[in-house]
């Protein structure tokens, strides 16, 4: 019996016994005990769920964060409030069979280092998984937030094996799902539309290059530019608030977004063959002035195909999407893909912001 079979058969997850031969061994799954967390690390914050494999029941927690400064990680609060979780949901650790730690950085999912800073300075090569591995004695399930949403689009909400998921928040980034599995790309670089050059005479970008996406359509650069004309907004969704009521300057900088957006997806989409794209994120709460703009965009820039038109769709797991991709990474690495009991509960955390 390999390592993982044993493990999940000391968990009762699976049922090994011995075959009618008398040599070989019988694996069965067994309905879903054990406790699966799940941290997804925001620029702004840490939200942390636990939650009950057998029926659903989950308990979260949020912590404000600044993680552009270094150090802001936050890995000792992490470590205490796993256990608190677990107990909230009168569990024992011993139950605990997997946590996932998803974070807005490209890295590659396998070794848990961070591959580049263009996002978060200083953070290239920092090895996340030696940060927790020792200390939390469980299989530990490390990834790209963007990549973790797209898991929960496919998972919980059927949105099928190969489309592309696209995050319009603070930061920009994009998903691949080819043939229903993630493609990650050498050390997690696929998806970065961020640093995609839409404009070769536009400002410069944190990576060095000009006129990259993040630069120009990244909510952060949003909130810059409004900024620069004297109106201070405290968050994206500030700016799809004033939109929506009215305000034709938070109007106007969603919209040329949305273009940008646009014209880096119908890149993605002549690469890939993809049909559909998804997006999630703050931006994609405002169909009129995000949402409709961008397909507007993609349908001019994209080749007309009598066959199958392209489908922009709207995420509707808003801001728990990464967490629930999260459980997702903990349920496929106990061979388990496929929809959570949590997601309804879920839902409803997401609803409530
Ligand atoms: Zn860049």
């Amino acid at each position: 019996m390999n390592n993982i079979v044993k493990r999940l058969n000391d968990l009762g997850v699976l049922s090994v016994g011995a075959g009618q031969d008398g040599r070989s061994t019988t694996v069965a799954r067994r309905s879903l005990p054990g406790v699966a967390l799940a941290f997804d690390v925001g620029l702004r914050r840490i939200h942390g769920i636990a939650t009950s494999l057998a029926d659903g029941r989950q308990a979260d927690v949020e912590r404000d964060v600044e993680l552009e400064r270094p150090g802001a990680l936050d890995v000792e609060w992490i470590l205490e409030t796993i256990p608190l979780l677990v107990d909230e949901l009168g569990a024992s650790m011993d139950e605990v069979v997997g946590v996932a730690l998803t974070l807005c950085a490209p890295l590659d999912s396998v070794s848990g280092r961070v591959s580049t800073s263009a996002g978060l300075r200083g953070w290239a090569g920092l090895d996340i998984r030696a940060l927790f591995q020792d200390r939390v004695q469980v299989p530990l399930y490390i990834d790209n937030d963007v990549n973790a949403a797209a898991l929960a689009e496919r998972y919980e909400y059927g949105a099928g094996r190969d489309f592309v998921f696209v995050q319009a928040s603070e930061g920009l980034g994009a998903s691949l799902m080819i043939e229903g599995q993630l493609y990650r790309g050498t050390n997690g670089m696929a998806g970065q539309i961020s640093h995609l050059s839409v404009d070769e005479r536009g400002p410069l970008c944190a990576c060095g290059n000009r006129g990259c996406l993040s630069a120009v359509a990244s909510g952060a650069s949003l909130l810059a530019s409004l900024r620069a004309v004297g109106r201070e907004l405290e968050s994206v969704t500030a700016i799809v608030d004033a939109a929506e009521q009215g305000d034709p300057m938070c109007a106007s900088v969603l919209t040329d977004a949305a273009r940008y957006v646009g014209l880096a997806v119908s890149h993605l989409i002549k690469i890939t063959g993809m049909q559909t794209v998804i997006v999630g994120g703050e931006m994609a709460a405002s169909e009129r002035y995000f949402v409709a703009p961008l397909r507007r965009a993609i349908e001019a820039h994209t080749l007309r195909n009598p066959v199958g038109e392209t489908r922009v769709l709207t995420s509707q797991i808003s801001s728990s999407a990464a967490l629930l991709g999260g459980l997702q990474l903990v349920g496929g690495g106990m061979g388990m893909a496929g929809p959570s009991n949590a997601t309804h509960a879920l839902v409803a955390v997401g609803a409530k912001r």
